[in-house]
């Protein structure tokens, strides 16, 4: 007699995957087993298996992917006596899936709000269609031991669900209740009680405008009542994120609103943002506000055309809106100070967010990998995101190839790095700007984890071209202590990178014209680029046109402070004096800057479009100094008139690598300016000449190369306005255009584009 062994890769664990085989398997009444082992899960069965095997991957479980399915007959030895979910096995070296965190199902909320049931109100309810993933697991296989739930020991109700193969809690590790499971209370408030009865208090604290920390899923949130203006002053006061030293930020606040109905008495929601609020990984989905809305403090997202929503998550986000109608929004903000990681420890958050929270809610789960919340808008059906993190992480990338390991180091703002595995690549949580020790920790832990749990262990690096990024520090650090020769340690440069990330997402191999619109980068004449056009392949690229150098005067003050970008376009163009009132609205130093920008002191160039945004928002009289990365850019896309068709005059000049002159541009902003042109039409007119930019210098280069790919990605193209203009006139001239869906189009998609292009180099031809 033969049996039959199932090998099943994928999204296989950790989402109801066991049971559901051992129920069909008693449906087709098959006898054998089956397991998870660290690839995962394999099944062995007697009898024919064809219909089971066809039901399998027909109709897997909810929250599953099946990649791939192998059937092979080995010989029986000896009968089975029924079916059997056995304990896990460890292979080396060998990886499974690990899921992302999943938001609280509709069946365990019910649950938790039927005062029959015996977890009503208990904020740690799951089951195995959701709950805490990879913020809890420590190692694969994944199973309760390698969580941190492994400190709970399942009371016997629990137990019985959890062994129970018709439960819907059969095998689901995080499982517990009230009796004994996580806990959560306010700290130094024993007398406030434990679970809903501390939310409860919470409540009444928040109610009052008071501000907490709040232990979550990935990490801690700063809350306080949204509809309050004090309590988001008082935040707002307190957390002093801004990247202007004593300079109160303008960094827009993320909202967490109780439903879809309460969001739109605030917000405008389309079909597809609704479903991207819903969706299972339940993300902050940028919303434009509704006109007139009066819910939300204007403190919130002050200048900001848009607000970031997203829906209750856990069940203990929940039931801080039960009952119903206390809140219509909390703030819900990273817990963190400056630009230092979420905080995730009670002791952590108790040393370091004293300052900004009067009180804290925390629990006893600990959190293992830190993920903040994710960021996306829609671009129609397409989701874009700004922030790629929770309940998306540690999705793998499919690469199209088989690829050797190369651990990319990925940027130093919004970073994230890249791991190849086989044929995907695996791109990091968002870990933040490198630009602390604090970071650079949260790096490693991160590194090390996803490295232990996909068993990588890569022979490859790539790192930016830039080399006093702490990330190339860290790169050539790991390529010395792995013993990993010269030739293998790779150096992209940046605007390669974020358009090699976004071929490898949309799987072309061959010449495009690479489109990065982009605040910093550095160049392979040493200076800053940010406004390129690259004809490239996944390995190589020629510089074929840019944004005409200006200087950068102070060098990264020049991007905190628009005025000094204004002065150089000016200098550039009519002189700082054809704008009226600009000399005397800036005052003296206006002149020492405009001497620096003549001089070249200090004054490195640049060819950034996002400098480029700068200036014309400084011009505008919309914005001299910026609270947070690229607010001027922010503000000039929140005031635009999108009714605008009009379009400003430029140039193009030189040749290999073309050059766009923005001098006519600016002259014909000042002219408007001067005459008191309305700042909505300025900004309408110089997001359709920016586009048109584009289309005019892909035209020249599809004459020149017959190249009819465009792909478009950088930070600025995070603009929505901006990049449906672009993609309009391009896709109008018969260009095919790609932009990026599975990771971000700033930074934090830089370091799949190295990994991409690093292979490409080690492979040769
Ligand atoms: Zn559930
Ligand atoms: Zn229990
Ligand atoms: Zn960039």
């Amino acid at each position: 007699m033969e049996n039959t062994r199932i090998r099943i890769k994928g999204i296989v664990q950790g989402v109801g995957f066991r049971p559901f085989v051992y129920n069909l398997a008693v449906k087709h009444g098959l006898k054998g087993f089956c397991l998870n082992d660290s690839e995962g899960v394999v099944i062995e069965v007697e009898g024919d298996p064809t219909a089971f095997v066809e039901e399998i991957r027909n109709s897997p479980p909810p929250l599953a992917r099946i990649d791939s399915m192998t059937a092979e007959k080995i010989a029986s030895n000896g009968g089975f006596t029924g079916f059997t979910i056995r304990e896990s096995m460890s292979v080396d070296g060998r990886s499974v899936l690990v899921s992302p965190d999943v938001a609280a199902c509709g069946e365990c909320l019910e649950e938790m709000l039927d005062p029959s049931d015996r977890r009503y109100l208990y904020p740690f309810i799951n089951c195995t269609n959701c709950g805490p993933r990879y913020s809890i697991v420590k190692d694969i296989p994944y199973d309760r031991p390698f969580t941190t739930m492994a400190p709970f020991v399942m009371c016997p109700e629990c137990g019985n669900e959890y062994h129970d193969p018709s439960n819907r809690r059969f095998h689901a590790q995080p499982n517990a209740c009230a009796v004994c499971g996580p806990k959560a209370w306010l700290h130094g408030k024993p007398e406030a009680g434990v679970n809903y009865e501390a939310i409860s208090a919470a409540q009444k604290l928040l109610k009052e405008g008071e501000v907490a920390a709040i232990k979550g899923l990935g990490g801690f949130h700063l809350a306080c009542d949204g509809g309050n203006p004090g309590a988001v002053q008082k935040l707002r006061e307190r957390k002093r994120r801004s990247i202007r030293k004593g300079v109160q930020s303008n960094k827009p606040f993320a909202l967490m609103a109780p439903d879809v109905e309460t969001i739109r008495s605030f917000c405008e929601v389309s079909a597809e943002e609704e479903n991207a609020l819903l969706a299972r990984q339940r993300p902050i989905v940028l919303l434009e506000k509704k006109k007139g809305a009066r819910t939300v403090a204007d403190a919130v997202a002050p200048g900001n055309r848009r607000l970031g929503v997203m829906l209750p998550y856990t069940p203990l986000h929940r039931l801080l809106f039960h009952p119903e109608g206390l809140f219509k929004a909390l703030v819900m903000t990273s817990g963190n100070i400056a630009d230092e990681p979420i905080v995730v420890e009670n002791g952590d958050a108790l040393k370091r967010l004293s300052g900004l929270a009067d009180f804290f809610l925390l629990h006893d789960r600990e959190i293992y990998m830190r993920v903040d919340d994710s960021i996306l808008r829609m671009d129609g059906k397409t989701g874009r995101f700004i922030r790629r993190a929770r309940g998306f992480v540690p999705d793998v990338i499919p690469l199209g190839e088989e690829m050797e390991e190369v651990f990319a180091a990925g940027g130093l703002l919004k970073n994230t790095f890249c791991l190849t595995k086989g044929t995907n690549a695996i791109v990091s949580q968002h870990i933040g700007d490198l630009e602390n020790l604090e970071a650079m920790e949260f790096y490693k832990e991160t590194l090390r984890n996803l490295k232990n749990t996909f068993r990588a262990d890569p022979k490859i690096v790539a790192h930016d071209l830039h080399p006093d990024y702490l990330s190339t520090a860290f790169a050539h650090e790991y390529a010395a202590e792995h013993g990993i020769p010269a030739e293998r340690v790779i150096a992209v440069q940046h605007h390669h990178a974020h358009i090699a990330g976004a071929m490898a997402e949309h799987n072309l191999i061959g010449g495009v014209i690479g489109i990065s619109f982009d605040g910093t980068g550095f160049g392979e004449d040493g200076n800053i680029w940010g406004g390129e056009f690259l004809i490239a392949n996944r390995r190589n690229f020629q510089r074929a046109a840019h944004l005409k150098y200006t200087r950068l005067p102070g060098g990264d003050m020049a991007a905190k402070e628009p005025w000094r970008m204004a002065v150089s376009y000016l200098a550039g163009s009519g002189g700082v004096d054809s704008l009226k009132g600009f000399r005397q609205r800036i005052g003296p130093k206006a002149g020492i800057v405009e001497e620096m920008a003549e001089k070249g002191l200090n004054s490195p160039f640049t060819s950034s479009m996002g400098r480029l945004f700068d200036a014309v928002a400084s011009i505008c009289g919309l914005r001299d100094e910026i609270t947070f990365e690229a607010e001027a850019a922010i503000e000039l896309e929140s005031i635009a008139d999108t009714d605008e068709t009009g379009l400003y005059p430029f140039a193009i000049i030189g040749s290999q690598p073309l050059e766009i002159d923005a001098a006519p541009l600016i002259r014909a902003i000042v002219q408007d300016v001067n005459r008191g042109t309305a700042t909505e039409e300025v900004a309408g007119k110089f997001h359709n000449t920016v586009a048109e930019m584009a289309l005019k210098v892909s035209m020249r280069l599809k004459g020149v190369y017959g190249i009819n790919e465009v792909v478009l990605t950088g930070g600025v193209f995070q603009n929505s306005l901006l990049s449906k203009r672009t993609k309009e006139k391009l896709e109008a001239a018969g260009f095919v255009v790609y932009m990026q869906e599975k990771v971000p189009s700033n930074d934090g998609g830089v370091s799949l584009g190295q990994a991409v292009v690093a292979w490409e180099r080690v492979k040769g031809d």
